[in-house]
Parts: structure tokens; C-alpha cells; sequence
């Protein structure tokens, strides 16, 4: 496989393990406001990641020239492409990769987005036993993409499962970065 399509399927890759890694913030964070006596006094942003899918080409062409052209045969894959859904509104980057301190945004919604995915990194972090967290969110406040996943060195056994922004040294100093006593979202949550 081309070096390109090889970085196309570990991207795409890491898009579906954030959005289970999300999903599985998301029903712990239901799951706690259901069980609370009152709702909390602060709305929680609803984000997602992006729908997204490998486009792979295929040459159609069998002639000669268009063989020699693109030295490849009939029928075999000519080019990937990485497809994702558009994002409307301002881009931003909330917390940027290998350090698990919410960016200060100037835009109010974007700062409380921020915040919120800050926590989003606590309760991955210990709902995996301090193994694994979604790093390097970006996106709208809706809306998001491009993500990095953090795994502790002890994951994959020394593979390399999540690429180059796989900053192990992320996981081990996320208690020293994250800060939880200015995280309004963490009073979500007693037992993470
Ligand atoms: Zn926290």
C-alpha cells in the first residue's frame, strides 16, 4: 500500500476509535444526570465527530498507455481519499496534542466547549485504567475532527497503533496537565 493510503487508513482509523471513545463519554455523562437529583445548573455541549470514509479509486482503464502511465494494472486501487463531512462555522483548536490544558479561547461558547472536552480526557482517561484519551480536539462547537488518540506505552505492546500524534508521554503526564478544581463539568461526575 502507498505510504499515502497507509496514512489515510490510520487517520480514518483514529476518527472511529475517538467517536467510540466519545460515545462512551457520552453515555457516562447521560448516565450520571440521570442518576443526579437535580439536572445541572449548566447546559453540556453536544459535540460529535465528523462522519467520514475512505474513497478508494480504482484505474477502469486497461490500455496500454494508461498502464504505462500509471504503472498500474485493470481493476487495481489508483488513489485514496480521506472524505469527511463539511464543518460550518469558525474552525478551532480546544486543546492541542500532547498537552491536556484546554486552550483560553476569547469566544465564550468556544472556551466552554473547551472546558468540556478537558473533561471529556478525565473520563476517558480513567474509564480506560489511565490507558487511552482523545487528544488534539478540533473543529466547531459541534462539529469536530482531525483527532489524535493518546495511549498509555503499556497499549499495543510497543505497536505503533495510533500513528506519529500518538504522544505517549501525554498519558503519563495527563494528572500533572489536567486540571479538574477550575473544571466546572467535573462536578458532573463524583466517581471519575
Ligand atoms: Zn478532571
Amino acid at each position: 500500500m502507498a505510504v499515502d493510503s497507509q496514512r489515510l487508513y490510520r487517520e480514518a482509523n483514529i476518527l472511529y476509535w475517538a467517536m467510540a471513545l466519545l460515545d462512551l463519554t457520552y453515555d457516562y455523562v447521560d448516565q450520571c444526570v440521570a442518576n443526579a437529583k437535580e439536572s445541572p445548573p449548566f447546559a453540556i455541549p453536544r459535540l460529535r465527530f465528523v462522519e467520514a470514509g475512505l474513497l478508494i479509486a480504482h484505474s477502469y482503464n486497461d490500455r496500454a498507455e494508461s498502464t504505462r502511465s500509471y504503472g498500474a494494472k485493470s481493476g487495481m486501487i489508483g488513489m485514496t481519499y480521506l472524505t469527511e463531512e463539511i464543518i460550518d462555522g469558525a474552525f478551532v483548536k480546544f486543546i492541542h496534542n500532547g498537552n491536556a490544558s484546554p486552550r483560553w479561547l476569547s469566544d465564550p461558547a468556544a472556551n466552554k466547549v473547551a472546558e468540556f472536552l478537558a473533561f471529556t480526557q478525565h473520563v476517558q482517561y480513567i474509564k480506560t485504567g489511565k490507558q487511552v484519551y482523545i487528544s488534539d480536539y478540533q473543529g466547531s462547537t459541534k462539529l469536530l475532527t482531525d483527532p489524535q488518540i493518546l495511549t498509555h506505552p503499556d497499549v499495543g505492546a510497543g505497536m505503533n497503533l495510533f500513528g506519529d500524534g500518538n504522544v505517549e508521554r501525554g498519558v503519563e503526564l495527563f494528572e500533572e496537565q489536567h486540571n479538574c478544581s477550575t473544571n466546572k463539568y467535573s462536578r458532573l461526575s463524583h466517581t471519575v
